[in-house]
């Protein structure tokens, strides 16, 4: 019996049962949509049925409105089964959390958006990486455009890593707002002139479906106006935790499978499995590290960001921290199991090298290092001021 001493009580347990229930049946998938880099609708039907897609929703609109430390355990859990599945729904459930805690949508919009969670398992995320910007949390202007229109905005652009894109009939754009020079929010529904070209063709993390998504001159009604970027009420985006709990819970699996290839491991010469030999319980007491130190750090960060609401905002360096740790800990992590289980850890046959594979992406998901680094780096210069 392993105890996790991460899960505090019996609805956590609870909690982790169902998502460690999801799990096996989305890893019985996962390499099928990896070699196809097709989208796990099957997964998502799933995640519908177990209530998954609720987990984060206001109790007042029917959901289980599940803490942040909640949903950074059950996230874990599922990413265990498959890390595409588990990254592209934590985009929807963390998502719904920040709404949620931030209050940045109309509210008449937000309630009828959660009923439809409730009721037909909508989803939603927020498309705002493009070419020509990178990544939107380096400041970039979008390409993409608002034009104000008769009741609403025409919006015209393009948007690329847009997760989730197969099957969102609703998602967030940023657009450009010439007329007023400043970034707005949008709530686009999906329409004529709203298009997916599948660009999504990657090393890792192939079965999210982050293609290009398109829009041509798509209407959106003014209540659709979700508010101007610059107004948004921030949080520190504790959500974002999403990201390194889904790379930890690809390393676990990783762990696990060494562990097990290391106890029963027995080459002719040896009279013992691998697990007893010396260079190896380095090698499993590094994997065993690095796991211990990120998810401490990640699941008391996001306990203090529960816990104390009004420190949320200074909250955002140990935020950044605790993605990178455990982002460049799970990259250790898989290739450590590698080197436990040798040679064969290359063959397709096995998951390993898609563990190695997906887990690379956690770099490219924010915020990135060199961000978390600036990060901490202004607050302790300016700690003296
Ligand atoms: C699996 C996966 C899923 C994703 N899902 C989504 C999603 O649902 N929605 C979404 O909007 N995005 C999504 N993204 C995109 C992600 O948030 C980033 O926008 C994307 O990875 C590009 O980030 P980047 O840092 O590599 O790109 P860039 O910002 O283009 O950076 C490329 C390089 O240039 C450097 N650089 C760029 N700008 C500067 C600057 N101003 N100063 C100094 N150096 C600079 C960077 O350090 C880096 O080395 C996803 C990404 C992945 C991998």
């Amino acid at each position: 019996m392993v105890i996790d001493y991460f899960v505090r009580n019996e609805n956590e347990a609870s909690l982790v049962k169902r998502a460690d229930e999801l799990a096996i049946i989305l890893s019985q998938r996962a390499e099928k949509h990896d070699i196809e880099g097709s989208f796990p609708f099957d997964n998502f039907a799933d995640l519908k049925k177990a209530g998954y897609l609720k987990l984060t929703v206001p109790k007042k609109y029917g959901g289980e409105e599940i803490s942040l430390y909640e949903l950074l355990l059950v996230q874990e859990r599922l990413a265990r089964g498959d890390g595409s599945t588990a990254l592209a729904v934590g985009w929807h459930l963390g998502l719904v959390h920040h709404y949620r805690h931030t209050l940045t949508w109309p509210e008449p919009l937000f309630a009828q958006f959660c009923h439809k969670v409730v009721q037909d398992g909508a989803m939603i995320n927020h498309f705002s990486s493009e070419r020509g910007t990178g990544s939107p949390t380096r400041g970039g202007k979008p390409e993409t455009v608002a034009i104000r229109v008769d009741g609403g905005w025409s919006i015209t652009g393009r948007k690329t890593f847009s997760t989730l894109s197969p099957i969102l009939d609703q998602f967030i754009v940023s657009a450009y707002i010439e007329e007023s020079d400043e970034v707005g929010l949008f709530y686009v529904q999906k329409q004529e002139g709203v298009s997916i070209e599948e660009t999504w063709n990657t090393l890792g993390m192939r079965a999210t479906g982050s293609h290009d998504l398109l829009l041509h001159q798509v209407f959106v009604p003014q209540e659709g106006f979700i508010r101007k970027k610059t107004e948004q009420k921030r949080d520190g985006d504790g959500w974002l935790l999403h990201i390194p709990a889904c790379y930890l819970g690809i390393a676990f699996a990783a762990r696990d499978y060494a562990l097990a290839f290391a106890r029963s491991y027995q080459p002719n010469s040896l009279t013992v499995p691998i697990a007893e030999v010396s260079h190896i319980q380095q090698q499993i007491g590094l994997v065993e590290e690095s796991l211990m130190t990120a998810r401490t750090l990640l699941y008391s960060v996001a306990d203090r960001w529960d816990s104390q609401p009004e420190l949320r905002l200074t909250l955002q360096p140990e935020l950044g921290l605790a993605k990178k740790v455990a982002t460049n800990q799970a990259i250790q992590v898989v290739d450590l199991a590698m080197r436990i289980v040798g040679g064969s850890s290359l063959s397709k046959s096995l998951p390993l090298e898609r563990w190695y594979r997906d887990v690379r992406a956690g770099l490219h998901n924010p915020p990135m290092d060199d961000s978390v680094m600036k990060l901490l780096a202004r607050r302790a210069i300016e700690e003296d001021r």
